[in-house]
């Protein structure tokens, strides 16, 4: 068979895939990306590939959730390999509309998640979380999956989701995978293409200054400032890095209380401009 065959770029197709799918009795998985694929978002794929039949991965590039100053005509694009990466990681089909089919003239529904999505991420890119609870939305009505699996990498995405998820009973489960790094621990990222060899190294600081707050938090602290601003101080060392934010959260709700107590699940959250690239970074730590 012409791999490309594998390749639906209408919706009729990818529904009608679906349902034909779900009437053999099959678990539907949607693995939603925007392509450039790397191994964090093969692992997602392989994990859609271990809990379900039938893997969709979408790949596009949502215009909605990119600001005009942002990279979207820039934004890398491969589909010939995207597509020999993500059937060799179990994907069965690839959904890949264009920007047109999606948000034809006339498009005027978005999709808000206020509360979640209004912090972090949020302050920096006001337009971001629409676009993607817009474009997940979509994307959900057209392949109707049964799993859907996202990154941990991007965690107050996976958060939005959820509850996006949750707020409209959707029949669906939501996953969140662990972020794949680089083996100097920066986060993978089809971004990360942008960043110089030397820079590529500077990157490292997210992921250390990460590691030396949750150490901090292990050895007791619990005063939420003290502990964003051991990563402001760990950041401030590398003279290129423009912070946009550091900063601890509560896991579930992103409220920021002045202490944690014991037991609290929380969320280091980081990012960062290096150079041209915006890069962010996240890890999940529990109060002892
Ligand atoms: P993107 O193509 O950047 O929109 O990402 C598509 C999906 O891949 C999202 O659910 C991301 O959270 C996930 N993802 C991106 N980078 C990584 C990574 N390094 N590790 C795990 N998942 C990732």
């Amino acid at each position: 068979m012409d791999p490309n065959s594998l390749i639906i770029k209408d919706i009729d197709t990818i529904r009608s895939l679906s349902r034909n799918a779900k009437k053999e009795g099959l678990k539907v998985s949607l693995v939603p990306t925007m392509g450039a694929l790397h191994d964090g978002h093969l692992r997602l794929i392989k994990k859609a590939s271990e809990v379900s039949d039938y893997v969709i991965v979408s790949i596009f590039v949502n215009p909605t959730q990119f600001a005009p100053h942002e990279d979207f005509d820039s934004y890398p694009r491969d589909l010939e390999k995207d597509l020999d990466l993500s059937l060799e990681a179990g994907a069965s089909v690839i959904f890949n509309p264009n920007v047109k089919m999606i948000y034809p003239i006339g498009y005027s529904t978005f999709v808000n998640v206020p509360k979640l999505a209004e912090k972090f991420e949020g302050e920096f890119r006001p337009q971001f979380f629409t676009g993607v609870a817009t474009i997940c939305t979509q994307l959900f009505i057209m392949t109707e999956p049964d799993i859907t699996v996202f990154g941990q990498k991007d965690y107050q995405q996976s958060l939005i989701i959820r509850r996006m998820v949750q707020d409209l009973k959707l029949p669906i489960e939501v996953l969140v995978e662990p972020t794949i790094r680089e083996s100097n621990g920066l986060a993978m990222s089809s971004r990360n293409q942008y960043l110089s060899e030397e820079l590529k190294e500077k990157s490292s600081i997210l992921f250390s200054s990460l590691q030396e707050a949750r150490q901090a938090i292990e050895n007791g602290e619990r005063n939420r400032k003290i502990i964003n601003a051991i990563m402001h101080k760990n950041l401030r060392t590398v003279p290129e890095i423009k912070l946009d934010y550091a900063s601890s959260a509560l896991a579930e709700s992103l409220e920021t209380p002045e202490e944690f107590l014991k037991g609290d699940e929380i969320v280091l959250l980081i990012a960062v401009h290096l150079g041209k690239t915006r890069l962010i970074d996240n890890t999940l730590v529990k109060i002892p």
